[in-house]
């Protein structure tokens, strides 16, 4: 990414996403965020989902952030994107990273897409993004106070991740999401 050699006064809000791109970097060696629509790869993918949806699921190069080993692949409007949802979207795919990191990326592949189901019953994908919007949880309620995660519109938003298309279906269990997402919203109020 391009950097202005000029100082650059930041408003708080940018320093926080800015010192998350740094501590990644520190702590991930070799990550980096590309834009999706220049991927051969991320095309791929775009065409295979369009397929197995049965057309349904189209977005995926200009909807959704991807992290694919220490690669986090971004929409083109990435850097137009609002600073706080960039860094609350980065907190979430900062867990994927780490994931990839502990279970190798042909682990990860492996349980993301294909156990027990690649659609409907996706055990080990939904078990990964539970990990990840939790952190998404505690960032929301990080930049934006915890009566965001807190509000009807957002657990749905999230629970509907899980239960629609977006994901390929990946889990129907929408009481067990519930009960999830609520815990998580409990150990907010525990730290205050
Ligand atoms: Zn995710």
């Amino acid at each position: 990414m391009p950097r202005s050699t000029t100082p650059v006064w930041y408003h708080e809000d940018v320093d926080r996403y800015e010192r998350l791109v740094a501590a990644l970097g520190d702590e991930i060696e070799g990550f980096r965020i590309i834009r999706k629509d220049q991927s051969a790869l991320h095309k791929a993918i775009h065409y295979a989902l369009v397929v197995v949806t049965f057309g349904q699921m189209r977005s995926y190069l200009d909807s959704f952030q991807t992290t694919i080993g220490k690669t986090v692949y971004v929409t083109p409007d990435w850097d137009t994107l609002d600073v706080d949802q960039r860094y609350v979207t980065l907190r979430h795919e900062a867990v994927h990273l780490r994931q990839f990191r502990r279970l190798t990326l042909p682990v990860m592949a492996v349980l993301y897409i294909l156990v027990p189901l690649p659609m409907g019953l996706a055990y080990f994908r939904a078990r990964l993004e539970k990990e990840a919007y939790a952190e998404t949880i505690r960032a929301a309620a990080e930049v934006w106070g915890p009566e965001r995660p807190r509000s009807a519109s957002y657990r749905k938003y999230v629970i509907d991740q899980f239960m629609g298309p977006s994901y390929g279906w990946m889990w129907p269990f929408r009481r067990g999401l519930e009960r999830w997402y609520d815990e998580i919203l409990a150990t907010l109020s525990e730290q205050g």
